[in-house]
């Protein structure tokens, strides 16, 4: 009996050690070096190989290394009757916070105005406005939205969202389903999205959502690349309609060299490391979960694959 990590080309040894520390006993296997792969019950993934979970004929459970899926629904050897776990980690929700609160404030302090200036030595300040008065709409609601939210709101910013279903958030007003779209739109002078990527959400950061944002609107992509029509938030950002983006996640990762988004002048890329998992912040659910797939018990954060998160 034994839990698989699955995360090519990466060193796991810090994934090792920290589901150790909470059971020493737990037999861990890594891929590809995989003795036994009848005794594996427990499949941790991440960036994994497609079909490579077809290796594993006993799985009880397999779980994201992420808060995101869609890499294991969109893997045809991901056995549809095996309950299909992700993680819901408070370090993965404080990064992500850190990660959209300095964006919205470099956005808004115009850091990268300042870069330019310096580089020509240039004196002279931008104007600023203030943070009462910048609309946060942050696209997803759910367990990385919500902290989100948390975080923006006690800083001092006005905070909306979106999501499937309506919500009571303290402090924050969520618009819900495609009918409330446009009303969520038109208020977000910062749109955010942290929305999963399903069928429904894949392309909904598109032409007809950007022209619902008001002028000199900021993007901000911390969710997938393929939420992005990437054309035409090139288009939105020549025609002036758009400031700026900072976007995280690309259809193509790693972002090709050749990509127009890489030399845009108002479009900052990171790679993909908005919000990262600690393993020593996560593991303890991870074996909890393993505990709970072995006796047969009810897991915790269970995907629902009909509606694909
Ligand atoms: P959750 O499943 O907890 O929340 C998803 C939210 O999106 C919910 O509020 C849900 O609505 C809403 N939603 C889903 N589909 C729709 C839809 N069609 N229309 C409107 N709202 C919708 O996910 P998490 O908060 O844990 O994570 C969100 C995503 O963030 C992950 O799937 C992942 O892709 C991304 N992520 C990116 C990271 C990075 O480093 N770039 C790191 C971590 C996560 P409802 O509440 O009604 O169900």
């Amino acid at each position: 009996m034994s839990i698989a990590i699955i995360y090519p080309n990466r060193d796991v040894s810090a994934w090792v050690a920290a589901l150790h520390a909470h059971d020493p006993a737990l037999a861990i296997e890594v891929w590809p070096e995989i003795g036994a792969p009848d005794q594996v019950e427990y499949a941790l993934c991440w960036n994994h190989p497609e079909g490579v979970l077809q290796e594993f004929p006993n799985l009880k459970c397999v779980s994201s290394l992420g808060a995101g899926v869609n890499h294991l629904l969109n893997d045809r050897s991901c056995p549809p009757e095996v309950p299909l776990v992700r993680l819901v980690d408070t370090g993965l929700k404080q990064s992500m916070a850190e990660y959209v609160m300095l964006g919205v404030l470099e956005h808004l302090r115009r850091f990268a105005g300042y870069r330019r200036q310096q580089h020509h030595a240039e004196w002279l300040p931008l104007p600023v406005p203030p943070i009462s008065e910048v609309g946060i709409g942050l696209m997803g609601c759910g367990e990385i939205g919500r902290y989100v939210a948390g975080k923006l709101t006690a800083f001092g910013f006005p905070v909306h969202g979106w999501s499937r279903r309506p919500q009571a958030l303290a402090g924050v007003k969520v618009f819900a389903g495609d009918d409330q779209l446009n009303a969520f739109l038109a208020r977000s002078d910062v749109l955010v999205c942290l929305l999963p990527l399903t069928t429904e959400t894949a392309g909904i950061l598109d032409a007809t959502t950007f022209s619902r944002l008001p002028a000199n609107a900021y993007l901000i992509n911390a969710a997938r690349g393929a939420h992005l029509v990437e054309a035409d938030l090139l288009s939105a950002l020549a025609s002036g309609h758009l400031s700026g983006a900072l976007l995280d996640v690309f259809r193509d990762e790693p972002l090709p060299k050749s990509h127009p988004f890489w030399k845009h002048p108002r479009i900052m890329i990171t790679p993909h490391i908005a919000s990262v998992t600690n393993p020593r912040s996560a593991a303890l659910q991870v074996v909890e979960n393993y505990r709970r797939a072995v006796q047969g018990e009810r897991l915790s954060n269970l995907v629902d694959r009909r509606q694909g998160y």
